[in-house]
């Protein structure tokens, strides 16, 4: 999951992209509504974590924004605007979730899962494709009754994969997922990871549709 935090206090959003990269995830962060704004144009993000109370606006704005142009991103709003009328006015205008400071890092992730999941469809915490099996909490998964062992961004490829399981997944959006701005990406590194997944999964598990992308089998 590729995460953009828009806050503006630069500790609390530095506390949450080292906490949230943690979890497996790709964080990126920026402190403005403008910079929100061209930060959503430019790459492409599962789910905002929204502050309100920004310096060059209301991160409501963004919100709007986001549902006017009919992104598909989620977005968790985390104010200090703690009212009741505040948390309405926050979920009516398109929010997912709505979460008052302070705050625990562990339920803002867990809420963050909680938009993935609902974003894609789902009830269950655990992803499922055939014999697969994925915990995106704990970051394992299992063939059948074998355990695997993944790499982050190995992990992170699969879950890509697993939660659009008919769709073609390009190797530019693998790479918008894997990668944040200030990670090198490699020509071929999407590459490296698919081969080293089907090494752990079987030669047949990720085809590869060609100038497409890739898809599980
Ligand atoms: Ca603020």
């Amino acid at each position: 999951m590729r995460l953009l935090i828009v806050e503006d206090d630069a500790v609390l959003r530095d506390g949450l992209q080292v906490g949230l990269s943690a979890c497996g995830w790709t964080v990126d962060g920026v402190g403005r509504v403008d910079d929100a704004l061209a930060a959503l144009e430019a790459s492409a993000f599962d789910v905002v974590v929204l502050d309100l109370g920004l310096p060059d606006g209301d991160g409501l704005e963004v919100l709007r924004r986001i549902r006017d142009r009919r992104m598909e991103v989620g977005v968790l709003i985390l104010s200090a605007r703690d009212a009741v009328a505040d948390r309405i006015e926050g979920l009516d205008t398109g929010a997912d979730d709505y979460l008052a400071k302070p705050f625990d890092l562990d339920e803002v992730a867990a809420r963050l899962r909680a938009v993935r999941r609902r974003m894609l469809g789902r009830a269950t915490p655990a992803l499922r494709h055939g014999s697969l099996t994925l915990d995106p909490k704990a970051r394992l998964a299992w063939l059948g009754d074998r355990s695997l062992s993944l790499s982050r961004r190995e992990f992170a490829v699969l879950e890509a994969l697993v939660e659009r399981p008919n769709q073609v997944i390009s190797r530019s959006q693998l790479e918008e997922r894997l990668y944040g701005w200030q990670e090198e990406i490699g020509s071929n590194a999407v590459e490296v990871h698919i081969h080293h997944l089907r090494a752990k999964l079987g030669r047949d598990a990720i085809r590869t549709v060609r100038g497409v992308g890739y898809t599980l089998t």
